[in-house]
């Protein structure tokens, strides 16, 4: 048996006919570049999010970046983040000019730490940069009550968690912005790039709305630098198809990683969820002491795996500047070393994920 990482073609299978649809409407349309299924995915997506505004952008990383010059983050400043994410987390920190400052995660949801943050704030902190890693909400009322009291704001990058929540609130909605990324893979995936900020600031939003289009509100008129950084229309009619399957597909995804939870309990360490969260499982991530050993074994038998993130941020070699060394964030070290990444998608039989279970226990001696 095979049991790949991903099925994007059966997704595309399933839902072909409305995408065909939805894409040929396009082509005939001659709009291309912020058009009407552009402004009708915002809607949908704001309203989901729980937000007044959401701007589609180029991707997930400029949907980032925007975000900090839309706030005026540059030289000088420094921003809070974690050396446990996607590399673009920190990479656009860097780009504006401004700092990355790294505070370590908590070891249950590799999630920002709370009780880290207050002594990472300084003078030059011009805002926390969290992560809702794997599709888990981090721990808002920590964060955002310490981030209150030093006059911070706080921007989500949500990237991996479209639909997930806490305490009823979806991500995306908590901070000044939500970050999200439309990169094929990711829950609400599609065809190509995509981004997405949500926000409830008028000025925020509007200060976007320039920026994604050469700091141009009326066609030849620049008032600032920008980027040319916009959602296109064939990647909005393909999203707005798959919108209209993620709740049901986080669902699936859900009930896949509460199975693989009850029969690996006990042999390797299962992910664990923090009190009051929808976990949307993006990634369903366990660890072991022995993780290349047990990656080897899988992959002997068909089975893919991923390993999300092998280096922390804090040791890449672009990064050096900043000046650390291993020892210097001990959670996310560990983490990089024992996580593993099993295969987690709507189109995951149980079949397949039985077989996936079946070989863990087998490299892990337990035949019980
Ligand atoms: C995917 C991802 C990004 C970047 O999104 P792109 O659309 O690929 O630019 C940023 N942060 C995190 C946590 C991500 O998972």
């Amino acid at each position: 048996m095979q049991v790949p990482f991903l099925d994007l073609q059966g997704e595309y299978q399933l839902l072909g006919d409305d995408i065909r649809t939805a894409v040929l409407e396009v082509l005939a349309s001659g709009s291309y570049i912020l058009g009407p299924k552009g402004r009708q995915l915002e809607q949908d997506l704001a309203a989901y999010v729980g937000t007044k505004h959401a701007l589609g952008v180029a991707n997930g990383t400029d949907a980032l970046l925007l975000t900090l010059e839309a706030l005026g983050i540059g030289l000088g400043d420094e921003v809070i983040t974690t050396p446990f994410t996607f590399f673009a987390t920190a990479e656009v920190i860097a780009s504006t000019g401004a700092t990355p400052v790294f505070v370590d995660i908590d070891p249950a949801t590799y999630n920002l730490d709370p009780n880290l943050l207050e002594a990472a704030i300084t003078a030059r902190t011009k805002a926390v940069l969290l992560v809702h890693l794997f599709g888990q909400v981090a721990d808002m009322e920590k964060i955002q009550s310490i981030a209150a009291a030093c006059n911070v704001p706080v921007i989500e990058d949500a990237c991996q968690a479209m639909g997930a929540s806490y305490q009823g609130k979806k991500a995306g909605s908590f901070g000044i912005a939500g970050c999200f990324s439309f990169f094929p893979t990711k829950n609400l995936g599609g065809f190509g790039d995509g981004g997405l900020i949500t926000t409830d600031d008028d000025d925020l939003a509007h200060k976007i709305i320039g920026l994604r289009n050469h700091g141009s509100y009326e066609k030849y008129v620049h008032v600032q630098l920008g980027l040319n950084s916009r959602l296109d229309e064939l990647q909005a009619a393909v999203l707005s198809v798959k919108f209209k399957v993620l709740d049901a597909w986080n669902e699936k995804r859900r009930a896949l990683a509460q199975r693989y939870t009850r029969h690996l309990q006990g042999i390797v360490q299962t992910p664990a969820v923090a009190p009051d969260r929808e976990h949307i499982y993006h990634q369903y991530s366990i660890e072991s002491p022995q993780r290349d050993t047990l990656a080897a074994h899988l992959q002997a038998k068909g089975i893919a795996t991923g390993i999300y993130y092998p280096i922390p941020l804090h040791l890449q070699q672009v990064f050096s500047p900043l000046g650390h060394c291993a020892g210097d964030f001990p959670v996310s070290e560990a983490a990089a070393r024992r996580i593993l990444a099993l295969p987690i998608h709507p189109l995951l039989t149980e079949v397949q994920q039985d077989y996936v279970i079946e070989a863990i226990r087998e490299s892990a001696g337990d035949r019980s």
